[in-house]
């Protein structure tokens, strides 16, 4: 989960919503069950003390592994180098002072948008960079645009039209399913078998309200969670990454080294509707 704790929310956002949602989220993974590696911003952390608390709530959470997602979220393809270190560093000051009591690491990085460098030199240079302060940069298998879902959701949360609300829940649990579907069909055809997928979302009042949902379908489906230390222990996260691009997605992509193969895996990604997209591009401009 990337994002937390306060980072989708926008600046006039009262804390106690923020508080509220956060609280929601933990609930729901503490019910279910799920570990869950969290990547944290700690941008306008430090001035505030609750926002403090609720970081230490995320990580002294018997389920939750720690994760540097650089102090404000700046992508890496589009920032000089130095300036993305300094983001590094900089992101990890108040997680590490918080974990120092509690015996977990802080060795999971993952890169905001999931830009990983502009191009070869500058993604071996960050790789570098990370593997030298003993970070491991973070894959993932399955994203579903939640942060899309979420804008039309909060939109149909201020405009209190609850019938939208519920379809847009709906439809980012359908479209999630089907997701996973995709990339379960996917595994079957390129290694004979189910890897353990990783799932990333987001921090947010949409996962706030759906995650119980979600997890309960997802189980449903035969699957079980686990954490991230053992998801990567499995082969298929031995693969090399032979993407050298700016884009963020999926490491099932990556792992292709033909890129018109790679392309065409892209192409067969399922999308969310072309309605949804458009309404999402509208709330953007
Ligand atoms: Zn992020």
């Amino acid at each position: 989960m990337d994002d937390v704790p306060c980072m989708t929310w926008g600046e006039q956002t009262p804390f106690d919503v923020i508080q509220k949602a956060n609280d929601k989220i933990l609930r729901a993974l503490t019910d279910s069950k799920i570990p869950v590696a969290i990547f944290i911003n700690e941008q306008g952390l430090a001035e505030d003390a609750k926002r403090i608390a609720l970081l230490k709530q995320w990580l002294t959470h018997p389920l939750i592994t720690a994760g540097n997602h650089t102090f404000s979220h700046l992508n890496a393809a589009e920032i000089p180098q130095t300036l993305f270190e300094k983001e590094v560093l900089d992101g990890e000051t108040l997680t590490r002072k918080i974990l120092s009591g509690t015996g977990k690491p802080l060795k999971y990085f993952r890169f905001p948008f999931n830009a990983s460098g502009k191009d070869s030199v500058s993604i071996v240079a960050l790789q570098s960079f990370l593997n030298k302060h003993g970070y491991i940069s973070t894959p993932f298998t399955i994203e579903s645009s939640d942060y899309m879902f979420q804008s039309l959701y909060q939109q149909a949360i201020d405009k209190k039209d609850s019938i939208e609300a519920r379809r847009v829940t709906a439809a980012y649990i359908a479209h999630t399913l089907e997701l996973f579907d995709h990339f379960e069909r996917l595994s079957l055809q390129r290694y004979g078998r189910v890897i353990p997928q990783i799932y990333l979302c987001h921090d947010n009042k949409l996962n706030a309200d759906c995650l119980g949902e979600l997890a309960a379908q997802i189980k449903s489906k035969g699957y079980s969670f686990t954490n991230l230390d053992t998801a990567l222990q499995d082969k298929a996260y031995q693969q090399t990454d032979y993407y050298y691009g700016p884009y963020g997605f999926s490491w099932f992509f990556r792992w292709e080294k033909d890129k018109q193969k790679r392309k065409l895996l892209l192409q067969q990604q399922p999308e969310p509707s072309p309605q949804d997209y458009a309404a999402y591009r509208k709330l953007l401009k």
